[in-house]
């Protein structure tokens, strides 16, 4: 339910409506806007019905959200949602990028990576340290050592970090380096993971799952901001189909389908979802065309000689050609990059 406040509505009258949400068995989430306070009230469905709150002082209407997500959905905010992440404004009117390596491999290749996509104009550097990989046998990441790497990074470059975490225990370590955390495609439904960075002051990208429709995704989302973290970007990476050309099938519907059921900021990831570094360069124009605000690419100095994901990684010159590119669609589509 919305609970829409009176433009004129006290400080008390909000506090005492908050209250009496709380002591109906609800879980209130206030949005204060310019012209009115709204108080999102969510729980589950057979509690008592909120039409009582409509009697109380200062509160104008009580709206039901009919969409199964709540917080992340437009129905309660429908201005889009803009994080900033220290100085760096995402879902605004400017696209982010996000590029590096798809794992941290040495603190040469970091800080190599690091200069020439943030001389490109990236804003972020992404690099994995813990792995999801889909054989054991494979480069695992270099862990705590591989975060320290991205450290000296952000150091030498400036760059804000963004990598992945793949436990509930790994949590506060990756707080302590990434300033916007990762949750992978094959995390995407791990409840336990998303109920903790709910709980946590740190911005979150999450991928959708590569089995996961908009909905589940959605509702995904929705596990990490209803636990009061309501800095979340979501980010289409390419579904399982029974196309076999390409790793994944990039789902470019997701974006103007995503922005039109949230409010939260929309990237794509063109190097997971074809999985051909020849594939990511017409993707990603594609996706900043679509309405995406940003991009997450990977890139690698020497991709033959990459541990992981080498096939769909950008050599740092060809990175920079698509940065030029992109900038005419972004101005194209009324954004700058
Ligand atoms: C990654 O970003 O390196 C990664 C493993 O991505 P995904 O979770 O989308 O497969
Ligand atoms: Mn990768």
């Amino acid at each position: 339910m919305i609970v829409v406040m009176a433009s004129n509505a006290t400080e008390e009258q909000l506090k005492a409506v908050t209250e009496k949400i709380i002591e109906l068995g609800y879980k209130p989430h206030t949005i204060r806007g310019v012209e009115r306070t709204v108080i999102g009230a969510v729980g589950h469905e057979d509690k008592t019905p909120l039409y009582v709150l409509e009697q109380m002082p200062g509160v104008e209407s009580v709206i039901p959200i009919l969409k199964p997500w709540k917080l992340v959905g437009r129905e309660f905010k429908p201005e889009p949602t803009v994080i900033e992440v220290d100085g760096e404004k995402i879902g605004g009117e400017k696209i982010t990028v996000i590029a590096g390596p798809c794992s941290v491999e040495s603190e040469e290749q970091v800080i190599a990576v690091a200069e020439s996509v943030k001389s490109a104009g990236a804003a972020f550097l992404r690099g994995g340290a813990f792995k999801p990989r889909t054989s054991p046998y494979s480069f695992q990441g270099l862990g705590e050592e591989g975060l320290q790497m991205l450290k000296k990074a952000k150091e030498v470059t400036g760059l804000k970090i963004v990598t992945e975490v793949l436990s509930v225990t790994d949590i506060p370590l990756i707080a302590e380096y990434a300033d916007i955390i990762q949750v992978g495609a094959r995390n995407a439904q791990n409840y336990a993971l998303l109920n903790q960075l709910g709980k946590i002051d740190k911005p979150v990208l999450i991928k959708r799952g590569m089995a996961t429709t908009i909905k589940e995704y959605l509702m995904a989302a929705e596990y990490i901001v209803s636990q009061g973290n309501y800095n979340v970007i979501l980010c289409e990476r390419g579904i399982r189909t029974f196309e076999d050309s390409t790793r994944f099938t990039l789902d470019l519907s997701a974006v103007p389908l995503l922005k039109k059921y949230s409010h939260l900021p929309v990237f794509v990831d063109p190097s997971h979802g074809t999985g051909y570094w020849y594939l990511v360069s017409p993707m990603a124009k594609a996706a900043i065309a679509a309405g995406a605000d940003g991009l997450m690419i990977e890139v690698h100095p020497n991709p033959k000689e990459a541990l992981s994901d080498g096939m769909q990684s950008l050599k740092p010159e060809k990175f920079a050609v698509l940065m030029e590119e992109l900038r005419a669609i972004a101005t194209a589509v009324g954004r700058t990059l």
